[in-house]
Formats: C-alpha cells, sequence, structure tokens
C-alpha cells in the first residue's frame, strides 16, 4: 500500500528532470520547454508586441490562492506563456523603446543551464567549473576596458545598481577606515554629476550615507559632468572637511548617452589628494553599465575602417571611443551586458582594477564556518550576495565568445547608423529637433514641433530665455500628444514603438524639456524602421491638426 503522499511525491518526481539519465524523460523535458517556446511564437505576428496589448488585471492578480493540489506541468507552461501576451519584442526593428537588448541564442543557453544544474557563485565548492565562467568573463571584460586581468576581479551582481554599490562601499571604506567594522562615524560625500543614473542616490540613501551627502556636479549642453566644477566642488566639500568617498563618472548617461571625461576626472582627483595631502586616495568609480561595449574600439582603425562604416558613423563612434579610452583609469567598473551587451536580465559585472581593494570588505573565514572548506575560488568572503546565480555570468561568457571584437563592433556600429540615420532626417525636417545632437549612441531624443514653429530660434530660446516658459510649455503638452497618438497607434501594431521623457533636462530656468526618445538596439532594424519614425510622427502630427491644436 503506498500512503497519499507517496502518491503525490511519485507523481511531482516527473516534474524534475531526472537525476540519471532517462533518454524518454530527458525528451519529456526538452519536448516541454519546444511546446513552451512553440506557444509563445504562435504569439508573434509583424507588430512588435507578443499576441495583443492587454492592461494587467492586478485586482485578479492579488486574489490567486495557492491550490490544495498540484497542477499539471503543460497547464502551468501555457499559463505562464500567456503573461507574455502585450510583451514588447526588443529585437523588433520597430521597438525603439529603451536601452534593452535583445539576448541572443547562445546567451540564452547561458542563462539556462545554471538555472537546471543550480551552481551557486558564492564558492567554487557550489559551482566547480562554472566558477570559471566568471573568471573569463572577468579577465575578457577587463582586457578589453583596459585593465591588466591578472590584477582585476570581476563580480557578478544584482543589476547595475549593485555595480554602483560596490564601488561605493569601497571608496566609503577607504576614505573612513573601519566602518565595515563600526560603522559610520562621519559624513562621506559622493560625488557625480546631475545626469548620473538614480542608482547613486539609491545607494548613499542604502550604505546609510543619506541622500544628501550625494553631491550633484552640473553638466555641460553635452550632458556631461564639468570637470572644472567638479574640481571646485571637491574642494568646497575638503575645505569644509568633508571626506569624499567616491566620485562616479557615467560613461553613457541613460537617456541621452552623455559620457563624462574620465581623464580629467582622474586628474582632478589626484590634484586634490596632492593639494590636500590626503592620507586616502577617492575612489574613482566609472558606471558604464551603458558604455563599457564602446570599448572594443579602442583599438578600431578608424582611418582605414576595415569594418566599412560610414563616414557619419564612423565619426559618431570615434567621438564615443575618444572617452571610453580611458576607462582603464577607473577604480573600478560597472558593467550591464544586459543593456549593450545583448543578453537577459541580469547580467551586471563589478569590474575592480586592483582585486587586493577586497579586503577593505572581506569577511573573516570563522564568520562562514560551513563554507569554504576547500579549493581557492571564494568570493563568498567578499560579495554582498551569499547565493549567487552564474546566468548572469554564463550569458555574458557567451556572448563575448559569439561576437569577438569585430562582432561586437558591427552591432554597435549598425545601431549607431541607424541613430544616425534617424538624426539625418530628424535634422532635415522643419518641424523636428534633436535635443542630443553631441551625443552619439544609439539614443536619439528630440522634439516636434507643431506647424509654423521657427525650429531654427525657438529650441533654444526655450531652452535659455525664461520670456519663452509657457511656449516651451505647451510645446511639452504638444509633444507628450504626439507620443500620446504615436503610442496608440503602436499598440495597435502600426508604426513604431518609442518612448517619451518627462524631463530630458531643466532649461536654464529650471523647467522640465519633454522629448521623444528612440532607443534603436534591434540588430534588425534597418533604415525602413527609421522613415517609419517619421511617418508616426506626420501621422500625428496630422492628426493633432485636425483636432485643431491650439497653442
Ligand atoms: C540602467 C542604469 C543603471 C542601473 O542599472 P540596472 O542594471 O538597471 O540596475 C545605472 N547607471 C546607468 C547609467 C544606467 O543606465
Amino acid at each position: 500500500m503506498t500512503s497519499p503522499y507517496q502518491r503525490l511525491v511519485h507523481e511531482l518526481r516527473q516534474s524534475f528532470p531526472q537525476p540519471v539519465s532517462d533518454r524518454v524523460h530527458d525528451a519529456y523535458f526538452a519536448f516541454s520547454v519546444l511546446r513552451t517556446l512553440d506557444a509563445v511564437d504562435a504569439l508573434k505576428s509583424k507588430t512588435p508586441l507578443l499576441g495583443t496589448p492587454v492592461e494587467p488585471d492586478f485586482e485578479g492578480a492579488r486574489a490567486l490562492r495557492m491550490a490544495e493540489n498540484p497542477g499539471q506541468l503543460e497547464e502551468i507552461t501555457q499559463r505562464l506563456v500567456q503573461h507574455l501576451s502585450g510583451m514588447f519584442i526588443w529585437g523588433h526593428p520597430r521597438a525603439q523603446i529603451n536601452v534593452i537588448s535583445p539576448p541572443t541564442i547562445p546567451s540564452i543557453i547561458g542563462g539556462l543551464l545554471p538555472s537546471i544544474y543550480n551552481p551557486n557563485l558564492v564558492s567554487e565548492e557550489s559551482s566547480r567549473q562554472v566558477a570559471l565562467a566568471e573568471v573569463e568573463a572577468s579577465a575578457i571584460t577587463a582586457g578589453l576596458v583596459g585593465y591588466d586581468p591578472r590584477n582585476a576581479v570581476g563580480i557578478f551582481t544584482f543589476g547595475g545598481t549593485g555595480t554602483t554599490l560596490y564601488g561605493v562601499r569601497l571608496g566609503v571604506e577607504k576614505a573612513a577606515p573601519g566602518t565595515i567594522s563600526h560603522g559610520l562615524r562621519e559624513p562621506v560625500a559622493i560625488v557625480c554629476s546631475e545626469r548620473a543614473h538614480y542608482a547613486a542616490k539609491t545607494v548613499c540613501g542604502w550604505l546609510g550615507l543619506g541622500y544628501d551627502n550625494l553631491v550633484l556636479v552640473p553638466t555641460d549642453a553635452d550632458n556631461q559632468i564639468r570637470p572644472c566644477l567638479t574640481e571646485t566642488i571637491c574642494r568646497d566639500l575638503l575645505k569644509q572637511g568633508r571626506k569624499i568617498g567616491a566620485i562616479i563618472a557615467t560613461m553613457g548617461t541613460t537617456d541621452a548617452f552623455g559620457v563624462d571625461d574620465l581623464e580629467a576626472l582622474h586628474a582632478v582627483r589626484d590634484r586634490l589628494v596632492t593639494e590636500f595631502n590626503l592620507d586616502y586616495i577617492p575612489h574613482l568609480h566609472a558606471d558604464a553599465v551603458i558604455g563599457w561595449a564602446w570599448s572594443v574600439f579602442d583599438d578600431y582603425d578608424f582611418e582605414s575602417n576595415p569594418l566599412g562604416f560610414r563616414r557619419r558613423t564612423v565619426r559618431a563612434l570615434a567621438v564615443v571611443r575618444n572617452r571610453m579610452r580611458y576607462l582603464g583609469l577607473a577604480d573600478s567598473i560597472g558593467v550591464d551586458f544586459h543593456k549593450t551587451g545583448f543578453t537577459p536580465y541580469i547580467s551586471s559585472l563589478f569590474l575592480l582594477r586592483d582585486s587586493s581593494d577586497l579586503k577593505l570588505i572581506a569577511r573573516t573565514k570563522d564568520a562562514m564556518p560551513y563554507l569554504f572548506q576547500s579549493g581557492e575560488y571564494h568570493p563568498g568572503q567578499y560579495t554582498l550576495e551569499t547565493s549567487r546565480s552564474a546566468s548572469g555570468a554564463m550569458a555574458a561568457l557567451a556572448n563575448l565568445l559569439l561576437f569577438g571584437k569585430n562582432g561586437l563592433r558591427a552591432l554597435l556600429g549598425h545601431v549607431v547608423s541607424m541613430a544616425e540615420a534617424l538624426r539625418e532626417q530628424l535634422e532635415s525636417h522643419e518641424a523636428t529637433h534633436v535635443l542630443n545632437a553631441g551625443n552619439h549612441g544609439p539614443v536619439t531624443l528630440f522634439r516636434v514641433y507643431p506647424p509654423g514653429t521657427d525650429t531654427f530660434k525657438i529650441p533654444e530660446l526655450e531652452r535659455t530665455d525664461a520670456s519663452y516658459r509657457d511656449l516651451l510649455l505647451r510645446h511639452n503638452q504638444y509633444n507628450r500628444r504626439i507620443f500620446e497618438i504615436i503610442q496608440a497607434e503602436a499598440l495597435q501594431g502600426r508604426g513604431v514603438v518609442i518612448s517619451l521623457t518627462d524631463c530630458y533636462r531643466e532649461t536654464d530656468y529650471g523647467e522640465p524639456t519633454v522629448a521623444l526618445k528612440s532607443y534603436i538596439l534591434s540588430p534588425f532594424a534597418e533604415e525602413e524602421a527609421v522613415q517609419f519614425v517619421l511617418e508616426s510622427i506626420w501621422r500625428a502630427r496630422a492628426q493633432l491638426a485636425e483636432e485643431d491644436w491650439k497653442l
């Protein structure tokens, strides 16, 4: 006689991959995956959406409770697939929404394998050779950004925010030694640009430094930190007797792709150390979660241009390269493979130039008696996390192997070409104006103006002259309406999906400038997709004219 629980266990065993090879069951597993993918595939159409747009029913979701008895694998996978209905297909040429890249097949498999065998990167005891993937991906990336891979160390963590957290945490320990043991006893300032990602603020809050200790430096019109103001501001902080825990350089801002002058910031930092005779060196962290990928151009010969990029593209790539080539000067770097490296979420790497810095935050072995009984690789001694997935590392490694320098150069060059083609169009029309003209990445921020606007003068006046406040605000509203029309059309499967940013920048007199945003990261984008953006704009503009948009 088997008891009911034994029958349940027996039944549930079918839902696990078999520990011992069983070809029939292995086929069942693989087939379950295939059937799931088939069901998702059936949601594809020509539009940039899976299935149809659905308003998520959160009320219904909250009503769900656990069932008494097990469910059926097939029904569950079908239900999971339904959750994808209405998702954007980031890789679709008409999806130009945000800095989200479509994952490659090897990186998906890189993410899948650890999901099956569950290595834990806490140490080599629980991840064995999978731990090598973290070391290999880190070494390749260190080599790309100009670190000596033999001295550098890399840790995959929980997102770009996590990479900033590591950088700032090390900086605090350098500026205020012993904080890890006795806590923070003095204010420590963190310095970054006003266009830096809010992750810096999050980190200051969560580390107990406090939002008030995040010091924002103004940027120039190209969304890049002003190094000379940075120096003035840091000098003032030091004169007040405050310590500087970290200076964060943003290498590719989230909205506009502004790239800070890291070489200048490095020089500022070194001057301050000498001038104030500091007994610590303020940590220089590069938030390069977006920009890191451009390091593949460090040794590209733009003169002979062997990959045959258009001249306009060559210029755009070279401008960014000239900034990114100094990444190696940073003490640590944040890298997101899920942003510009075409992997699934989450694949974020914290790279540290000098691995010996880690001893500042390492726990002692006796704090972790059940870990690290053997082997040499124990990142759990210094990582914030204990359990740490290998999916990010395996996915990153997969793409680094897949692309090679020329592959990543080609992909980045392609999306930048598309963005430049869009800019060429937007610049040549009277009704449109590119806002981040000095930032040469895959993202274009622009405004659309109603008929009769002098777009040679108005954008500049709106930005600088407070007497144009009302016009600026009405144009903000106009752009919101244009966006709504384009968005509604896109959800019906026509036109393109772009996005809207509520505040590209503040005007000189403190008002937000609303902008439309096209972020092209799809390898499938072609000039035709650029044309679609223009067509969507003209249709939206015509509709507003019909609605008798009043200024
Ligand atoms: C996206 C982004 C972050 C945050 O990274 P996540 O991976 O989303 O956590 C930090 N800095 C910059 C510049 C970013 O664009």
